[in-house]
């Protein structure tokens, strides 16, 4: 790969869709075969993961001493192999700037004057609830969708989140990374009186081989998830919406997720 300036290299901020490898968009796939280097945490998940080049692959994900310093890590990492004249894939799960910090990786390339392109993919909020037969928006039932990190504690008084407003919207919420909280933000929405019957649903690794789904109300949304067993990386769809899933499922036909990229090349 080349770039106009052959000193340094590009950063590519690439979405891989919500696990399935058929949703990396096809230029996902290219930049996957040709990138000098690629960087990725654990949410693109196993299937996308274990189809990456040993030898050009590096994992910045999560580890125990905190999450801070990985996320310095991963940027300052980027601008270095950039600098080495890398051409560098930034791998992240669904779409790299919903959520997952992406934009700080922009702005830090930015200040640091490397050239990067993003690749926006399928994300987790869209195509998760969509593969298991819920529209986020519906003519009769809901004309507006909000995207929410459910990560903060809503009866903090610095939390950045109105659920109040949230619950008045009369449209669909998507909550990402909202499984411990679950209690915390459902209550919050029932004590601003949004209707306890409101249907709800949690889909956990949306497209992976092992995906699950769990359906319950607003009010019942603690007990779904500890009869399932829900565990992140999962998604809660708050709605009307999240019933349609009944009424279309007899005719719902599923492609098996995918197992590997690439596989017939290897
Ligand atoms: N950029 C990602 C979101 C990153 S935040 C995207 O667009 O999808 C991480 C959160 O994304 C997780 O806590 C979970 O809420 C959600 N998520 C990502 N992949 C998922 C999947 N395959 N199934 C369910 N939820 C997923």
């Amino acid at each position: 790969m080349t770039t106009t300036d052959d000193t340094v290299g590009r950063v590519y901020l690439v979405g891989s869709g919500p696990g399935d490898p058929d949703l990396l968009t096809v230029k996902a796939h290219r930049l996957l075969e040709t990138a000098d280097v690629i960087l990725h945490d654990k949410l693109p998940g196993p299937a996308i993961l274990s189809s990456l080049p040993d030898d050009r692959t590096e994992d910045v994900g999560k580890r125990a001493g905190g999450d801070r310093t990985r996320q310095e890590y991963t940027n300052e990492r980027l601008v270095e192999l950039a600098r080495e004249g890398k051409d560098v894939v930034r791998l992240k799960g669904g779409d790299p700037f919903v959520f997952g910090r992406g934009g700080e990786e922009a702005i830090h390339l930015a200040e640091n004057e490397i050239p990067f392109t993003v690749v926006p993919g399928v994300s987790s909020a869209v195509g998760g609830p969509g593969v298991f037969g819920i529209p986020l928006t519906h003519r009769e039932h809901a004309s507006s969708v909000t995207f929410v990190t459910g990560h903060e504690d809503p009866t903090k008084a610095e939390s950045a989140i109105d659920w109040n407003a949230l619950a008045a919207t009369g449209g669909t919420l998507v909550v990402l990374m909202g499984v411990g909280k679950l209690g915390d933000y459902t209550g919050a929405l029932l004590g601003a009186d949004m209707d306890p019957e409101t249907p709800l649903a949690l889909i956990e690794r949306a497209t992976w081989s092992d995906e699950r789904i769990a359906t319950g109300t607003l009010a019942t949304a603690v007990a779904t998830r500890d009869r399932a067993g829900i565990e992140p990386p999962a998604i809660t769809i708050i709605g009307p919406v999240a019933k349609t899933r009944e009424s279309v499922a007899e005719w719902l036909v599923r492609d098996a997720p995918a197992t590997a990229i690439g596989e017939e090349d290897r």
